[in-house]
């Protein structure tokens, strides 16, 4: 990737609603992965969406599926994990049960019914079925580049895999190595999967999938036989695809954790010795989708193993209008529909949030007795989605939305204005992990030391987008909570480690991280309780200073952040050179504005 340096991530969680007392609260995407995870017992679905069951561990739940959509992945999880389903009966009018259970009765009951009885005979031809269970599926998807709307960046990447794969030949009589694993990341429902049927389906090669979680459940050494399984049958169709959703599940870093996971390791071995193990020129590739980078084992990173990485971020206002047009193709738009006003009204959406907008204003529009969808209907299925069922996409509330661009201009604000401050190379309202937005720095130089200056900038940098919150909005949020974190442990670092303390002096404690002893977490206190207060002491003052000169500098500027704020809402994403220009400086260059700023609040 292009990007070189410091990546300030600035995450406004949202808190999650696991609730306490017996029954729990569960979202729509949690109560997958804890399917996934085999936890969950039994479900009853019921008429509206409505879903009760029980955990394995005996707890009971609640949660809803998400009006409207079809989520054929919900009943395969069910499925193959066993899980008892009841559907209830139905007792509202004929017409809403139509309209709420009918595509997920269909969904689930054409799942469970047709598809466990085809499964049977199919697995007498040798299909799908297999000796030790089947977890995989093989088909050869029609899907092309054509269905994935935008992305044209992760399209041109994925070229190569389907050049290889159409002629594996030519790689080798050339003698080239062709590409063995690309690891797709990008946050739940941004097509990976679409992109990497896509690739089966432009090469016309067989794509045979399987998840992670599927691997590592039940019995020690299955994971390892599956995967065994899994590489035999695509050496045997190749060239072929295999594609592994949530490779997280198996791939997570080894030995990380304080209990190790006997059965995950040795399935995460398997797979690196059978991509180890193939030839390039047999035409298979592999690829893996996540969404959570940062716990795979890096292992698997390694040359010869997963070392193309596609990213696939949220879609921006211009692949949110196009993936609108691919699901609304074919269906009948008034006139008065502007999928560009819609796309400006979606940021945070998904492609399956998008796809699921369209399906639901369809509903819509049948509902009102309509052939065609028009703007009213896209309004009320944004609300529905928006408000109805917040778990099933990212998308934020206006006033959150407004609080995300207060925060972000703040930090982005507050490092533009900054001394030692690193270049502000983007601010984005576009949430992108768990962060509802992102302030990024690019260093000019790649640094290997730290001024005591740069440090201290860097804890009001963090704590710009709070003190924004608390200027502009009258109180502050739970969003800062991973800034505040961050100040905290680097103004630590700085009493404890780096002596920057003038009470404490010129001492060094070493570093904080803990130890573990028989699993109890064991920290190294090499001095007094009283030298412990005065630590205690010196970071809350580093802290306080590093608040106080972040509203020093944005209360000055208050009118600049004001009109931050009012673009970021306009356009997602502003870059450096449009903040500079906001500070009325000409862009890159420091500005004689930010050298008096900063005298005047200067710790
Ligand atoms: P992921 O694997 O990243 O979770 P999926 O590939 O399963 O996401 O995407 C779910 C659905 O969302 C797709 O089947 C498609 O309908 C829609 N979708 C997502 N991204 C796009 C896109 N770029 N263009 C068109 N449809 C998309
Ligand atoms: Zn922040
Ligand atoms: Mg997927």
């Amino acid at each position: 990737m292009l990007i070189v340096g410091v990546v300030l991530t600035v995450a406004l969680f949202l808190v999650p609603s696991r609730t306490a007392g017996n029954v729990e609260q569960l979202g729509y995407s949690q109560l997958k992965s804890d399917i996934a995870a085999g936890q969950v017992t039994s479900v009853a679905i019921g008429p509206d969406g409505n879903i009760s069951g029980t955990l394995t561990n005996g707890t009971g739940f609640t949660s809803s599926y998400p009006l409207g959509l079809q989520d054929p992945q919900f009943a395969q999880l069910l499925d193959q994990h066993n899980v008892q389903v009841t559907t209830q009966p139905a007792r509202t009018s004929i017409s809403s049960v139509l309209l709420n259970l009918l595509p997920l009765a269909i969904v689930v009951g054409l799942f469970l019914w047709v598809g466990r009885a085809s499964r049977r005979q199919l697995s007498g031809l040798g299909g799908i079925g297999r000796s030790r269970g089947k977890v995989f599926d093989t088909e050869r998807p029609g899907t092309t580049f054509a269905d994935v709307a935008g992305y044209e960046g992760a399209k041109r990447e994925v070229t190569e895999v389907v050049d290889f794969l159409k002629q594996p030949d030519r790689y080798r009589r050339a003698g080239a190595v062709g590409p063995k694993g690309v690891l797709m990341v990008g946050p739940p429902g941004t097509g990976k999967t679409l992109l990497a049927r896509a690739v089966a389906g432009e090469a016309g090669v067989p794509f045979i999938s399987v998840t992670g979680s599927s691997f590592v459940e039940m019995f020690v050494g299955v994971g390892a036989a599956r995967v065994r399984d899994l590489f035999a049958d695509a050496r045997r169709r190749a060239p072929s695809i295999v594609f592994i959703d949530e490779i997280d599940a198996i791939g997570q870093r080894r030995g990380g954790q304080l209990v190790s996971n006997d059965e995950r390791d040795q399935t995460l071995n398997q797979m690196l010795a059978e991509m180890d193990g193939f030839d390039p020129a047999t035409g298979v590739v592999v690829i893996a989708a996540t969404n959570r980078p940062e716990v795979l084992d890096p292992a698997l990173l390694r040359p010869g193993r997963f070392d193309r990485q596609v990213v696939i971020p949220l879609p921006a206002q211009r692949e949110r209008r196009a993936i609108l047009a691919v699901h609304s193709g074919g269906k009948p738009l008034g006139p008065d529909v502007d999928l560009g006003v819609v796309a400006r009204g979606t940021p945070g959406f998904s492609g399956a949030d998008l796809a699921n907008l369209v399906n639901e204003a369809a509903i819509f529009a049948v509902r009102a007795g309509r052939q065609v969808i028009e703007a009213v209907d896209f309004a009320e299925a944004w609300d529905r989605l928006l408000l109805g069922h917040r778990d099933s996409s990212n998308a934020l509330l206006p006033d959150e939305k407004r609080a995300v661009a207060v925060h972000e201009g703040g930090h982005a604000l507050v490092a533009a204005l900054s001394e030692h401050g690193d270049p502000v190379a983007k601010v984005t309202i576009l949430p992108a992990g768990q962060a509802l937005g992102v302030t990024q720095q690019l260093p000019i130089d790649e640094r290997h030391l730290q001024s005591a200056g740069y440090l201290k900038d860097s804890l009001a940098i963090r704590m710009g987008g709070r003190v924004a919150e608390q200027i502009v909005l009258g109180e502050t949020s739970t969003g800062a909570a991973d800034d505040l974190a961050g100040a905290t442990d680097l103004a630590t670092r700085m009493v404890r480690e780096f002596g920057m303390s003038p009470t404490l002096g010129p001492v060094g404690f070493g570093s904080r991280n803990p130890t573990y002893l028989g699993g109890e977490e064991v920290r190294s206190r090499p001095y007094a309780e009283a030298t412990q207060r005065v630590i205690d002491e010196e970071v809350a003052t580093l802290l306080r200073d590093a608040e106080r000169r972040a509203t020093a500098t944005l209360t000055d500027h208050r009118h600049e952040l004001d009109r931050l704020t009012e673009l970021l809402l306009e356009r997602e994403t502003v870059n450096g050179a449009e903040v500079d220009e906001i500070l009325g400086r000409i862009p890159g260059q420091p500005s004689p504005v930010a050298a008096v700023d900063h005298t005047t609040t200067r710790s």
